[in-house]
């Protein structure tokens, strides 16, 4: 079966068409400064050469319209018909409390969704705009709800409540909820097949080190603590956010770029002064791994251990540098690197040497292809 996948952000729409079978990627784009003067379309099929379509897209439906016209394109196209996409599976941002795991979406469940609006209010509104125009759209053809806080909602109430009077969590639902969920239930599946080990034994810290970035705690095949928040702010140290201590007010100039003194967002930038000693790129580096590796030493205290340390997401995946310097804390959890294996890129790898008593693992993630299997597999039963 088809499925397209479709990320709706603020004035943006990225979308996948995936082969649910063969988990092949059949097409692949994004829409941006939808409802924004100069919107364009970037479509890129299988095999094929990307082609960019500048054109207004007044809002979420003609932004829909156009890349389904894109897919079924006498010559660009990649299936005939709309009929032949079996699903639509959207990314959700905030599930709350109501939402485990994945659900095939009915008024009822977009109802539920927007109730979640207050605790994602740049997100889910833009996501359930997203929906409602591809149910306009494709009237026939089954959508479903991922959410990207349903991994998370597994944790421990020691670990999702925050030091607060209770009745904050019982008016206001004011807890932690964490992110990136399709992201590590991925990469955690994904470590235990590397190891070749059952996925309901092993202790896992996935560290998706991106321009957002977080870490969560995977025993026995669920989340017990993970670093974001009751928003995307919480945990780590990102590229413009700060991490803990939650001052939104500084969202944009925090991070390894306000660190940097505004050298630099991007890691790649940021690797290249470091090894040029500027002093400004090798703190803003260096904080940013000395807070991965508290967190993981932290992980590794809330589970009694820790089998493996999983990297995934732009930096966590490209990075040897990063990584290298983030495992040099690792000493005392009996980790050895094998420097080789830690250059190498595009593949899911063992980047630890064979006497490492905890593993270390380098995984592309793949939140377009989970989204996928959760939509297969709910439209399929
Ligand atoms: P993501 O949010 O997962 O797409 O990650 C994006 C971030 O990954 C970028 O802003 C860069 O900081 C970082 N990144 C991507 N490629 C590399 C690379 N080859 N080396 C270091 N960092 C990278």
């Amino acid at each position: 079966m088809n499925i397209l996948v479709i990320n709706c952000g603020s004035s943006s729409l990225k979308f996948q068409l995936i082969n649910s079978e063969s988990e092949e990627v059949i097409a692949k784009g994004l829409c941006e400064r939808i409802a924004i003067e100069g919107s364009r379309m970037v479509y890129t099929p299988k095999g094929g050469e990307k082609q960019i379509t500048v054109a207004p897209m007044p809002d979420y439906t003609a932004a829909i319209q156009m890349v389904l016209a894109a897919l079924t394109d006498e010559k660009t196209g990649v299936v005939k018909e709309l009929g032949e996409i079996g699903a639509v599976g959207h990314r959700i941002v905030h599930g709350g409390e109501r939402f485990a795991s994945s659900t095939v979406i009915t008024e009822e469940v977009l109802k539920a969704i927007e109730e979640c609006n207050d605790l994602a209010p740049l997100h889910n509104p833009a996501n359930l705009i997203g929906i409602r125009a591809c149910q306009q759209l494709m009237k026939d053809t089954p959508m479903v709800a991922v959410f990207d806080t349903a991994f998370h909602q597994t944790m421990p109430e020691e670990a999702y409540l925050y030091g607060l009077p209770y009745r904050y969590y019982e008016d206001y639902k004011i807890r932690r909820y964490g992110f990136h969920g399709t992201s590590h239930s991925y990469v955690s599946k994904k470590a235990a097949e590397l190891l070749g080990q059952d996925y309901e034994s092993l202790k896992l810290i996935v560290c998706h080190l991106g321009n957002g970035a977080s870490v969560s705690a995977v025993k026995n095949g669920k989340c017990v603590d993970t670093s974001m928040g009751l928003t995307p702010l919480e945990g780590l140290i990102m590229g413009t956010r700060s991490g803990d201590l939650d001052p939104a007010i500084l969202n944009k100039e925090s991070g390894i770029y306000g660190l940097s003194e505004d050298y630099s967002s991007d890691f790649r930038d940021l690797e290249e002064g470091y090894v040029e000693d500027k002093e400004n790129c090798i703190r803003a580096v260096d904080a940013f791994c000395y807070r991965v590796a508290k967190y993981v030493g932290a992980y590794a205290a809330a589970m009694n251990g820790v089998d493996a340390i999983c990297f995934t997401a732009g930096v966590g995946e490209n990075s040897g540098f990063v990584r290298s310097l983030i495992c040099k804390y690792f000493g005392y959890l009996g980790v050895a690197l094998n420097e080789e294996e830690n250059e190498k890129r595009g593949e899911a790898l063992i980047v630890s040497t064979k006497d490492s008593r905890t593993k270390v693992l380098v995984i592309p993630t793949n939140e377009e292809l989970a989204t996928a299997r959760e939509t297969a597999a709910l439209v399929q039963k």
